[in-house]
């Protein structure tokens, strides 16, 4: 498998220059691309291919040949993609934005190795750039990005995989308290919280908000206008980055129990259209369709099943239609309110989205019988750098009473 992974790179103001100006240059290569294959498509009604946009581009540029080519790719590829969003129904333009800066990428031939073992990448003819960074890997592709104030180098290679073990069967189920919730077929689970991420998505909503009221306030163009607008953006980048590290650590415990709990197939819910259209359907609260509409079902799903096929799982999706409602003892339907499921009708009783994970494997084996019982340990996702280590709110065996004292 091939995986893509990232390094900062710590670079002087000097070599900061340098990539500015192959970032501009790499821009101005890709906004005539995107004119050429207007023109092209004006003139004679039909695509300009491949190697027509690379004859005409080649030698024109201060750049590496392969560098000018992967460009091409990379415009060949989201014409691709365009097209077939647009078969769907989708409204998506095709590539037409004049760029200012750009990612520069790298191909095989621009890549070496240096005298110390670094990573050398030729930029052009004559002028290469040491980026201090020695990889463990023989690296297939790489770009320089520019995220957040940085310049991030994104290296492919590939990684080995585990092999396929031999193991018991698992369900997880995705949800928006807690990202992931796994049950394996003999009653014990993990619950990952996720509350961090709600909390996050929330401030980030108020912000919004207030932004947008400050926003309303100033004449568009002016300098308070500008800074708001850089504020904004910087705020959504800091909360974005945010939620996609806690939604890696959930999902990275969901996995490393599986592994130490020798899980060979995990059985994925496929929350597929339920953050959709929530404002047609009815089905909740103005401020619950924020929530589910903004909850990356999607990514918590790629997360999990590349975590997975790393660590020799197998997964699989699955519809999970009746999956948090049905009652694994006796098969009615209850709606469970709170985190505790309790059916109605024979009183059995669960943490109500392990039981959904539970579930969620038997959509896809309906063999498996129902465990004695079921006993889910609870983790939090927690950030690195996190203020405070406990929760607010902390109440349990391990804490004396004077802790819970307000001061
Ligand atoms: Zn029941």
């Amino acid at each position: 498998m091939i995986k893509a992974r990232h390094f900062i790179l710590r670079v002087g103001p000097e070599q900061a220059a340098l990539l500015k100006e192959f970032q501009e240059e790499a821009a101005r290569c890709w906004n005539d691309i995107v004119i050429h294959a207007r023109d092209h498509y004006a003139a004679t009604r039909t695509w300009v291919s491949k190697g027509d946009l690379q004859k005409r581009l080649k030698g024109g540029y201060r750049l590496h040949s392969q560098t000018i080519q992967a460009l091409t790719d990379k415009f060949v590829s989201n014409r691709q993609t365009a097209a077939n969003l647009r078969r769907q129904g989708v409204n998506v333009r095709y590539p037409w934005r004049e760029k200012k800066f750009l990612t520069i990428p790298f191909k095989q031939m621009a890549i070496r190795t240096g005298e110390k073992g670094t990573l050398v990448l030729s930029l052009a003819a004559g002028v290469s750039f040491d980026t201090g960074f020695v990889p463990p890997a023989s690296i297939n592709t790489c770009e320089i990005l520019w995220r957040r104030g940085r310049y991030i180098l994104s290296w492919a290679s590939d990684y080995p995989e585990a092999k396929p073990l031999a193991g018991i069967r698992a369900g997880a189920d995705i949800g928006e308290i807690h990202p992931v919730a796994v049950c394996d077929e003999q009653g014990s689970g993990l619950v990952v919280s996720g509350r961090e991420v709600r909390s996050i998505k929330r401030l980030r909503n108020k912000s919004l908000a207030w932004f947008s009221n400050a926003l309303s306030r100033c004449k568009k163009g002016s300098r308070r206008w500008r800074k708001l607008i850089a504020a904004k953006g910087r705020m959504k980048s800091t909360s974005d980055s945010r939620v996609r590290d806690l939604l890696h650590k959930a999902t990275r415990k969901a996995i490393d129990f599986c592994v130490t709990n020798n899980i060979s197939e995990l059985v994925i819910g496929n929350p597929a259209g339920v953050e959709k259209d929530t404002k047609k359907k009815r089905r909740l609260s103005r401020k619950s369709r924020q929530k589910v509409s903004q909850m990356e079902f999607g990514t918590i799903k790629r997360y999990l099943r590349y975590k997975a096929h790393e660590a020799g799982i197998a997964s699989c999706l699955t519809d999970e239609e009746g999956t948090s409602s049905d009652c694994p003892a006796c098969g009615c339907k209850n709606h469970p309110t709170g985190r505790t499921y309790l059916c109605g009708q024979c009183g059995f009783t669960a943490h109500r989205d392990g039981k959904a994970g539970f579930m969620m494997l038997r959509k896809r084996h309906f063999d498996i019988a129902l465990p004695d019982g079921f006993v889910f340990s609870h983790v939090q996702s927690i950030p690195k750098y996190r203020k405070r280590v406990l929760p607010a709110c902390v109440d349990g065996p391990d804490v004396a009473p004077s802790s819970l004292a307000i001061a």
